[in-house]
């Protein structure tokens, strides 16, 4: 429903205004309420979001970024920053305040030499990995890969290269940001390293990023896919995961997820539509080498489909894209487990075979290898030392179904958060103050608040997952 304070014609005098002030350089569009665009553009991933900013403001340079935040801090406006739009919290929109809107930015350009990307922050990861396939290069990107480049490194990046390469964040060079003075900065280990310090993890509390630098790898095919197994097995699947995960080298990467089997052609016919186990693998080096240490997982059950082989990193990528389409109702909740042990494994499966809908599943990352050398307080990324991230990703289709889906989602959360400690914040929700800052330690929280202070003591960047600065802006518009 449309907020109360913002009567619409009153807003599309600040779109003329906006269009004054930015003046003939500016090159990007202004969409009042009033625009033709304004009920797509407002809309984010996660259908459950549903809010009216007073303006968007879709950039096509730095400059435009620049002109956009210096208007909205000199109308009082706070600002949304939008890259992919997938946050499942919804912050790349907001009620009343201008939305910075990123997405034309898509330039991207590839050093195939130097192994080194430079991205603008509109891109999605298909578009981002298509460009560095064409030089045989990768870094680290999502599992679905219409997801923003944007806020998912600024929160840390967990995906299928992470345990040979790192966090996306680990692999982030330098990064071009545009402060709430208008002002471009630049963010490396060499050019204020702790700003660079704390992008890596602190998400988009700091400044507006218009171009992220990256650290490549030599990746073409990786020998990746996934086995499935009827969800009646699921106690024994996930028992197994577990120790074949713990013997597992750092180029393989695994998650095991509970799904509903989908009605694709490796799939046999009985058990398509049924709840379902999936162990999904991304072995990143040779393939022979590849094929032997996935094995075991290959011949355990054994399977009712496997559709694991050699392939093009980017086909992985893509490979549960079909699960996640924009616009469907999304509440999720998430942390690290301490361990997968009985206890954990037994709440899992007890709640996960239990989903009041077959769009929802339940993800157990593994985490570890390359993640875990880097120093836990080497980036505002803390929880390095965490052996798996457990991500309960409630989804479906109608409004009725809200009630239950909340409540199946509250229960399995309530009976598993015992067993985990810490959050990965791109995972959060809008689930207050206490949890953006178990995403963090106390000292890094810390630390954040004195970097919130320097570039941001007004919070004018207060859509996300909000380091308050330490005089107390108000965390919402
Ligand atoms: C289907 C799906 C799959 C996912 N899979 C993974 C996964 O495999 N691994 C993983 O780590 N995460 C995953 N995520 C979570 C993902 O990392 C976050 O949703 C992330 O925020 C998405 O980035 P975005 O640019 O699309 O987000 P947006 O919603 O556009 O933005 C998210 C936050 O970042 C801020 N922000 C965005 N761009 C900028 C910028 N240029 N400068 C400053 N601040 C900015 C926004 O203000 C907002 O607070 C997944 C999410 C979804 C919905």
């Amino acid at each position: 429903m449309r907020p109360l304070s913002q009567p619409s014609g009153a807003a599309d005098g600040l779109a003329r205004e906006a269009r004054r002030a930015m003046g003939d350089r500016f090159g990007g569009a202004i969409v009042g309420p009033a625009h033709a665009d304004y009920d797509t553009a407002r809309r984010v991933w996660n259908g459950m979001i549903d809010r009216y900013p007073a303006l968007i403001v879709r950039c096509a340079e730095t400059a435009d970024v620049a002109a956009a935040v210096r208007f909205a801090v000199d109308r009082g406006l706070p600002v949304a920053v939008r890259g992919g739009g997938h946050n499942v919290a919804g912050n790349a929109t907001c009620d009343n305040g201008l939305v910075i809107d990123l997405s034309p930015m898509k330039r991207i350009t590839v050093d195939r030499e130097a192994r080194i990307a430079r991205a603008e922050p509109g891109l999605t990861w298909r578009e981002f990995d298509a460009a560095a396939a064409q030089a045989g290069l990768a870094t680290t990107g999502g599992l679905v890969s219409s997801t923003g480049i944007a806020g998912f490194t600024l929160g840390g990046g967990i995906g299928w290269l992470m345990r040979r390469y790192g966090l996306t964040c680990d692999n982030l060079l330098s990064a071009e940001l545009v402060t709430v003075d208008g002002e471009p900065v630049t963010a490396s280990e060499r050019t204020n390293a702790d700003l660079f310090w704390g992008l890596r993890g602190g998400g988009g509390n700091f400044g507006i990023v218009t171009e992220f630098s990256y650290r490549l790898h030599p990746v073409t095919s990786v020998f990746g896919g996934l086995v499935l197994h009827e969800a009646s097995r699921a106690a024994e699947v996930l028992a197994f995961f577990r120790g074949f995960v713990a013997a597992a080298p750092d180029k393989l990467t695994a998650l095991a997820a509970f799904l509903t089997a989908p009605p694709a052609p490796f799939v046999p016919a009985e058990l398509q539509g049924k709840p379902a186990v999936a162990l999904v693998v991304c072995y990143a080096g040779d393939l022979a080498e590849g094929e032997q240490i996935v094995a075991p997982l290959r011949r355990f059950g054994p399977p009712r489909a496997d559709v694991i082989g050699p392939l093009p990193y980017p086909a992985l990528q893509q490979m549960f894209d079909a699960s996640a389409p924009a616009g469907l109702r999304n509440y999720w909740k998430s942390g690290y487990l301490r361990a997968l042990d009985d206890g954990a494994l037994e709440t899992i499966v007890a709640h996960a075979t239990q989903a009041p809908s077959p769009l929802t599943q339940v993800h157990v990352h593994q985490m570890g290898g390359a993640v875990g050398r880097v120093a836990p307080d080497a980036t505002a990324f803390v929880h390095r030392r965490a052996p798996f991230v457990l991500n309960i990703v409630g989804t479906w289709a109608e409004p009725a179904a809200d009630d239950a889906n909340l409540m199946w989602v509250r229960d399995f959360w309530s009976a598993i958060e015992p067993a985990t400690e810490g959050v990965y914040v791109n995972f959060l929700g809008e689930e207050g103050e206490e949890r953006v800052r178990a995403a963090y330690s106390p000292g890094v929280y810390e630390r954040l608040v004195a970097l919130k202070d320097r570039y941001d003591s007004g919070n004018v960047l207060r859509f996300n997952q909000n380091v308050r600065p330490s005089r107390g802006a108000a965390p919402s518009a």
